[in-house]
């Protein structure tokens, strides 16, 4: 069978060098892998319990048209959602176009002119500087009246008590966090240390709504921002939850109140989460999130198979490779351009979908430098399916995520290693 599967690898352009290197990785990291693999199978079960505890059934999965009352569907799939996340309610919807949509809808719904947000993880996903008004721009919570302030994490990645302290003061109404680190460089944080921001925020004024942005870091862990005090928690459904089969949508779950406001924010005053029909998307919403926390596993896998393998060559990984996982995104470090497109032409040529393209940097609106980007997904944009992308300036990194499958993780990052040793980029010992 090894012998097979070698084959099969020599057919996708690996060498039996590169694959044997990466045999010896991958058998290392057998045990970590079954630590993954507990948290999936706890997940799982979890979302199972929350799918038959609200009797899931095949009239769920049928299309509605037109205003949407009554959707069953939709009803059913907002409920197991709050099961999941163990909230009040849940808004699951087509209708939520992206997670920065979600985030949007989440802040404007709860907050009013003169009330202030304030992040305390620091400056939030460049997607929401518009949102908010940090940038301005049209439409922002800015042009509405809604102060902004934010406390930074402190220099070793950790939150700022002390600044939390001094800037929550009597105007605060909803205070933001973050928990990936997107595409910053400070470390993601852990839910037992959103964990204690929550309480540190909550003994200043109990009546603050905290709203966590959980994008990329759902079912990484067995538990979420939801058990220990968010009032809200916000992600996109092409990310973690939607499971790949999602093929568009966004979600809140939190707190009754939360989620009303949410809903004539989303819909109109009155309407609520009365109307928005489901139009079709139930069953790859459903099944999504059935398949959800074994993607993620196979994503973590991924990631967690190239901290080891790059850091071998000595470059800066980001979460290195022992480290602990609290979301799916890995950034490697390489401080050489060249390093960046061979890895990012490998990923694309171990697509799917769209594997005989060649990524090539481009000067992309709203970036001052060039961008490289390998997406070979069936749902376009998809960062749950393996992708990855990397600014063509200093460090020279690369940021990729994703993975429906492992062994598909594994073939990206085969690929993306085999160029570098093809162009001379890196030397097998
Ligand atoms: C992806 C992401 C967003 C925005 O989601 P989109 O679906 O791209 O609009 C916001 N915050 C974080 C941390 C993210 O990773």
């Amino acid at each position: 069978m090894i012998n097979k599967i070698k084959e099969m690898y020599k057919q996708q352009g690996i060498s039996e060098q590169v694959y044997d290197f990466s045999e010896k990785i991958c058998a290392d990291l057998e045990e970590r892998f079954k630590k993954v693999d507990k948290i999936a199978e706890y997940n799982q079960l979890k979302v199972i319990g929350a799918m038959q505890k609200n009797k899931v059934a095949e009239a769920h999965f049928n299309t509605t048209t037109g205003y949407g009352y009554n959707d069953l569907g939709r009803e059913t799939l907002e409920k197991v959602y709050a099961d999941v996340f163990h909230t009040e309610d849940a808004l699951v919807r087509p209708q939520i176009t992206c997670g920065t949509h979600a985030l949007a809808l989440a802040l404007s719904a709860n907050l009013r002119p003169n009330d202030k947000l304030v992040y305390i993880s620091g400056k939030p996903y460049d997607t929401l500087e518009e949102v908010i008004g940090i940038r301005p721009s049209n439409g922002s919570l800015a042009e509405y009246g809604v102060k902004y302030d934010q406390v930074d994490l402190l220099e070793n990645g950790e939150f700022d008590f002390e600044g939390i302290k001094e800037k929550i003061t009597n105007d605060v109404k909803v205070v933001g966090i973050q928990r990936s680190k997107g595409y910053a460089t400070r470390p993601t944080l852990s839910v037992e240390k959103i964990s204690q921001a929550i309480k540190a925020v909550k003994e200043i004024n109990p009546n603050i709504i905290v709203m966590v942005d959980n994008c990329y870091g759902e079912f990484v862990e067995e538990i979420e921002p939801s058990d220990v005090g968010a009032d809200m928690i916000v992600g996109s459904l092409i990310k973690n939850p939607g499971g790949g089969l999602a093929p568009i949508g966004g979600y809140i779950c939190g707190t009754k109140q939360c989620i009303e406001n949410c809903s004539y924010r989303l819909t109109t005053p009155g309407l609520g989460k009365e109307v928005g029909a489901n139009l079709g998307v139930m069953s790859s919403f459903y099944q999504g999130l059935f398949l959800a926390p074994n993607v993620v596993a196979s994503a973590l896998k991924g990631a967690i198979f190239a901290a080891n393998l790059f850091e071998k060559f000595n470059f800066n990984v980001i979460p290195d490779g022992k480290e602990s996982r609290h979301d799916i995104i890995q950034a490697i470090e390489f401080g050489n351009p060249d390093c960046v497109i061979a890895f990012c032409k490998g990923i694309q040529a171990a697509a799917p979908v769209d594997s005989y393209l060649t990524p090539e940097p481009w000067d992309m609106p709203g970036y001052d430098a060039p961008v490289i980007m390998a997406a070979g997904a069936f749902v376009s944009g998809s960062s749950i399916e393996l992708s990855a992308d990397g600014p063509i300036k200093p460090p020279y990194a690369v940021y990729f995520q994703g993975g429906l499958t492992w062994h598909h993780a594994k073939l990206g990052i085969l690929k993306a290693f085999q160029n570098m040793v093809d162009d001379g980029l890196i030397t097998l010992k």
